[in-house]
């Protein structure tokens, strides 16, 4: 392994454990090592979407086409959801919107979460997110504030998400987080076209100077970009982005930290949730696979595996890069989503599901 290897696996570890908490630290080193053994191949990361109300319209925001009017799960049903991600080994949760600081109910809900057990991140556009209210939320079990920026230039930024003043708010935001002890994650969206230029080393030059993290966010294909074929990544791009791992070392993409292996995680290790209990493998692929209210998490994950890029690790992102998923499954999620949120799985995966009984 380079030096450069140890460093992010360093960095990984650092992640995983701040703000220490005893409990949590065991709860993660016990699982990752039942993990390594092949004892045990639960969940990384459960993302949580907790409503779809939000203070800002951001371009290319990856909820658009979930909002529907079904009923939201109460605690009652997180309380349960979460004995259920527990049994499947779950390690942490991600809590996103929406906005999620716009939930009143927001504090009940992270205690639900386990935090003496738990990782718990969440994502916020940063506008509410004041000094106080980032010592609240780490003082409540919150480790991580994950956040995006679209660019290092604040106009460019403020363009992106309609509003003059996002970008002074989430670096204000990242700010207050790191003096409250949490760690900070942020997101910056990647196209063929920015891949290469020098914008983007500098975001996240910027980013990492804030002591924050980068995520690359892959351009997908849908909602806003349905039909913008030219944001796709190439094949030589990818091999880019590894570059650009490599040289930034506190940079991450989805598929790392695995938890069993390396890849792509929708399905082995990520799912996600809406706030009406359907579950989908990644919030960009607007598929449900059940609800939570009506089948056990365990049944819906077994059904969600049969479909072999969520049954596996792909080596892309399946939503950024399968040609798959851009010609066969995106079309058939926007012509069928009428404002009913996600598409159930039997409409899209037809071949893998004609078998079944009640497809
Ligand atoms: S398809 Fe996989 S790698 Fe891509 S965003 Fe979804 S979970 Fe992440």
């Amino acid at each position: 392994m380079t030096i450069s290897g140890i460093y992010r696996k360093l960095i990984f570890i650092y992640y995983a454990l701040k703000p220490f908490r005893a409990g949590m630290v065991i709860n993660q080193f016990v699982r990752r090592l039942l993990s390594l053994f092949s004892v045990e191949s639960g969940f990384r990361i459960i993302d949580l979407s907790i409503g779809y109300k939000c203070n800002l319209k951001c371009d290319h925001c990856s909820a658009t086409g979930l909002e529907h009017d079904a009923p939201s799960l109460t605690l009652n049903d997180y309380r349960r959801i979460v004995r259920e991600a527990e049994g499947l080994g779950n390690l942490s949760w991600n809590i996103t919107g929406g906005e999620p600081l716009m939930v009143d109910w927001l504090d009940d809900l992270i205690q639900i979460l386990n935090p003496s057990k738990n990782y718990i991140s969440l994502q916020t556009n940063c506008m509410l997110l004041t000094r106080k209210r980032a010592v609240a939320l780490k003082n409540a079990g919150v480790n991580c504030i994950t956040t995006s920026l679209d660019s290092h230039d604040p106009e460019t930024h403020n363009r992106f998400r309609g509003n003059p003043l996002s970008y002074e708010k989430v670096i204000s935001g990242i700010r207050y987080a790191k003096e409250a002890g949490m760690q900070v994650l942020v997101g910056g969206t990647v196209t063929h076209d920015n891949i290469k230029s020098p914008e983007l080393k500098l975001l996240i030059e910027m980013v990492n100077s804030l002591g924050a993290m980068f995520l690359f966010n892959l351009a997908v294909p849908c909602g806003s970009w349905q039909n913008n074929h030219d944001i796709i990544i190439t094949a030589k791009d990818r091999l880019y982005l590894q570059k650009l791992l490599r040289r930034y070392p506190a940079s991450s993409t989805d598929h790392e930290p695995g938890r069993n292996s390396v890849g792509c995680p929708a399905g082995m290790e990520k799912i996600y949730i809406t706030p009406g209990g359907d579950v989908l493998p990644c919030p960009f692929i607007h598929v449900s696979f059940g609800n939570v209210r009506e089948v056990p998490l365990s049944e819906i994950v077994q059904k969600m595996r049969r479909v072999p890029q969520f049954g596996s690790y792909p080596e892309i992102c399946v939503a950024a890069e399968d040609p798959f998923f851009h010609k066969d499954v995106f079309p058939v999620i926007a012509e069928s989503q009428t404002g009913q949120g996600a598409v159930p799985c039997e409409a899209v995966f037809k071949s893998v599901f004609s078998g079944d009984k009640d497809a």
